[in-house]
């Protein structure tokens, strides 16, 4: 959502930064550097006044090499193609690392859902998944849910693509309502998988979690369940915000009631028990464990250099830029990168998924383990990286997910 600069090179950048760690074959960095396919889309929608508005949508597929690609769609004011690829490409790394059989993709439609009717919505989620019909599947590319778009947005894809299709279609889309097939878990899978991480990173760095102290930068769906595992964990969190604005209590805020204040008042900002914080003071405040839970491009360097804590948690894609990165890890501090650290989100998606392919449901507690054991599975491979090449987590996460689709690449005889 960055304008000032080319999120897509971020990517690159992190790209660049595991391959030369891994004196990659350059025929798999070239294949790895440009996604595959990018569909471009304008949806023409009805609009409650009998108007219509003409909308810009993309789904962009990156590697699809470890099997059909997935990701996230998000409804969002500021969707660029740039800003979508980036987010395509972690999909692959992030899939590949936690050892899925999935590709990535990403998609996008440029609008304001909070502006929208219900109606409008509606028509705006269909128009967008006939554009793109042709291009995904249940075995081809699978939709997901992202900034601003939810179960009900999924339900709608899964109805107008069954249409299209004439067969009833669960496995095209995660994150439905459990009566459409959706898994147990899968609303929190985020959150939760990130608590996991942060639980096996506390271990292996002494971080003693009872009364840690936590930030959480934006309170939608990865960030407040974030907020309520942690608190569940023993941590305090001691702050948070969402895009109206910000909260803060040294002493701790109950992440329960603030979700309740959030969907009596679809905000935060204005929580009672609570001084008002800015977004900049709040990601440069004095504690334990940061949890950036909103976009792109948020810690840039001038925040890293007074981000004062000693664990941060991607649950956000791309929330730090790679100039701020050298300089958090210049400051010896620890980064669970978004690929590792919001894992759980996919991951429960392909149980999802694979529930859907086989038409028999898991109970939450079989979905529960079956993500821990991936999660801390994937934690301890990308720490052991860490500190067997002596480089950062964010490296360690690339080196073992570019490893797994090079051994890919290379099987299907992609290159020599
Ligand atoms: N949008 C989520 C992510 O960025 C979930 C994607 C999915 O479940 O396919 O990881």
């Amino acid at each position: 959502m960055s304008q000032d600069f080319n999120v897509y090179d971020v990517v690159l950048k992190q790209l660049d930064d595991a391959a030369d760690e891994l004196d990659l074959d350059p025929q798999i960095k070239l294949l790895l550097k440009e996604p595959v396919r990018t569909l471009k889309v304008s949806i023409p929608v009805r609009m409650d006044d009998g108007s219509i508005n003409i909308f810009n949508g993309i789904r962009c597929q990156h590697n699809d090499a470890l099997g059909p690609t997935k990701g996230g769609i998000r409804f969002h004011p500021k969707v660029d193609e740039n800003e979508v690829k980036a987010l395509a490409a972690w999909m692959t790394y992030k899939c590949s690392l936690v050892g899925i059989p999935y590709g990535g993709a990403k998609g996008g439609v440029e609008c304001n859902p909070k502006k929208l009717s219900i109606g409008e919505l509606e028509r705006l989620s269909r128009g967008f998944i006939q554009a793109i019909s042709p291009i995904i599947g249940p075995n081809k590319d699978i939709p997901a849910p992202d900034v601003y778009t939810n179960s009900q947005v999924m339900s709608w894809f899964m109805d107008e693509f069954s249409k299209i299709k004439g067969v009833n279609s669960p496995g095209l889309v995660t994150g439905k309502p459990l009566v459409l097939g959706g898994s147990f878990g899968r609303d929190s899978a985020t959150a939760r998988g990130l608590m996991y991480t942060v639980r096996e990173a506390a271990k292996a760095l002494s971080i003693d979690l009872k009364g840690a102290r936590v930030v959480v930068q934006g309170y939608g769906n990865a960030g407040s369940f974030s907020a309520e595992f942690l608190h569940e964990l023993g941590c305090k969190i001691i702050a948070a915000n969402d895009s109206c604005g910000g909260v803060y209590n040294p002493k701790g805020m109950d992440p329960f009631k603030l979700r309740s204040h959030k969907t009596d008042h679809s905000t935060i900002c204005d929580y009672s028990d609570s001084e008002r914080i800015s977004n900049e003071d709040l990601l440069t405040l004095e504690c334990d464990i940061l949890v950036p839970a909103a976009l792109e491009n948020q810690i840039t360097p001038e925040i890293a250099k007074k981000v004062n804590c000693k664990l941060i948690a991607e649950a956000a894609n791309g929330p730090t830029t790679p100039d701020a990165d050298r300089i958090l890890t210049d400051n010896g501090i620890i980064v669970i990168p978004d690929i590792l650290a919001n894992a759980g989100g996919v991951t429960v998606s392909y149980f999802e998924w694979v529930q859907n392919m086989y038409n028999y449901y898991w109970t939450k507690e079989e979905v529960d383990s079956k993500l821990e054991r991936i999660m801390v599975e994937a934690f301890n491979k990308v720490y052991k990286t860490h500190l067997e090449r002596n480089v950062t987590m964010r490296v360690a996460a690339y080196i073992v997910a570019i490893q797994r689709l090079n051994e890919a690449m290379k099987a299907r005889g992609w290159v020599e």
